[in-house]
């Protein structure tokens, strides 16, 4: 079977070096099997994602030296363009009942959440799974409008990710009804990405560890609309020398400023040597990383980054 890889970044802003990890790494992993890359651009949220913002990501990939054989900015592979899939899956997800309207604020969330053992997230306790008709009506009267969550059972699902090995969650403790619709009717993200990956045909799935929690549910998402569930693969985060976790934040780090900074090749180079696919930092195009490209070599803990 043929691998079918994506890139799914937002922009939400210009891309940072653990966004440009990952592309390299999810391109070197298709193109190293002669599969096919998917671009796809995840605008969903139009506060804080544009059209401007997607052309510019495009062109940083394409000038660090990347391309893709499906998708970019074509209408069917943008998700601000791709609502009507999303209303399908969430009229299914309400046919099985699966969907509850949850009325809390912000705040009230946190108060009645639970924080996750392990990494900190919070996890909703379902304080609106079981508000009677009367209930709804009189918060809807007040004039809350509610964002939709999907129930999630009592279940321990395993991801064997390609890369970090095996991951459980028990659905009900660790991750929690999950929204799947935005107060604001906004489509979320984890609805979103498995409709996605689901119908663009996706099978492996290479991204940054900050979204190995988030697999289990959609490995279970992607089961009950009836999808087989991608391969996973998750790189391990970029730190700094303290250990710190490269964000956002570290404007040096963000495209602008390594586009003034290094060639496409420098960048290249640096990326494929953090990656652990060449011994010292020096340039390379993404072609010539293909055949030095193995996830054996790829480190399975933080990564520091310094300068080169
Ligand atoms: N759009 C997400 C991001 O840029 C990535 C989603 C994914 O790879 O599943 O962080
Ligand atoms: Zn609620």
């Amino acid at each position: 079977m043929t691998v079918r890889g994506r890139f799914a970044p937002s922009p939400s802003g210009r891309m940072h070096l653990g966004n440009l990890l990952a592309a390299l790494l999810a391109w070197l992993d298709v193109r190293s099997q002669g599969g096919v890359m998917v671009l796809r651009i995840e605008d969903l949220d139009p506060q804080r994602c544009s059209l401007d913002k997607a052309a510019q990501l495009v062109e940083d990939l394409q000038w660090l030296g990347l391309d893709w054989d499906e998708g970019g900015l074509e209408p069917e592979y943008c998700q601000s363009r791709r609502w009507d899939h999303y209303e399908a899956a969430f009229r299914r997800l309400e046919e099985l009942e699966l969907i509850y309207p949850c009325y809390c604020t912000r705040a009230e969330r946190l108060a009645a959440s639970a924080p996750h053992a392990s990494d900190g997230a919070v996890v909703y306790s379902g304080r609106c799974a079981h508000l009677t008709a009367q209930q709804r009506k009189d918060l809807e009267a007040a004039g809350r409008r509610p964002a939709f969550r999907v129930r999630v059972p009592r279940e321990e699902i395993t991801i064997e990710d390609g890369h970090m090995g095996s991951y459980t969650q028990q659905l009900d403790r660790d991750c929690g009804d999950f929204i799947v619709r935005r107060s604001d009717r906004v489509w979320a993200y984890q609805l979103a990405v498995v409709v996605d990956d689901a119908l663009m045909g996706v099978s492996h799935v290479v991204r940054g560890c900050d979204l190995l929690s988030s697999s289990p549910a959609q490995a279970w998402l992607h089961r009950i609309l009836g999808y087989e569930p991608p391969q996973f693969y998750h790189l391990p985060l970029l730190v700094d020398a303290q250990g710190r976790r490269l964000s956002k934040r570290d404007r040096d780090l963000d495209m602008g400023v390594l586009r003034e900074t290094y060639t496409p090749q420098e960048l290249v180079g640096w990326l494929g040597w953090l990656a652990g696919l060449q011994d010292t930092p020096k340039s390379a195009t993404p072609d010539q990383l293909i055949s030095r490209f193995h996830w054996s070599k790829v480190p399975k803990t933080s990564i520091v980054v310094g300068s080169t």
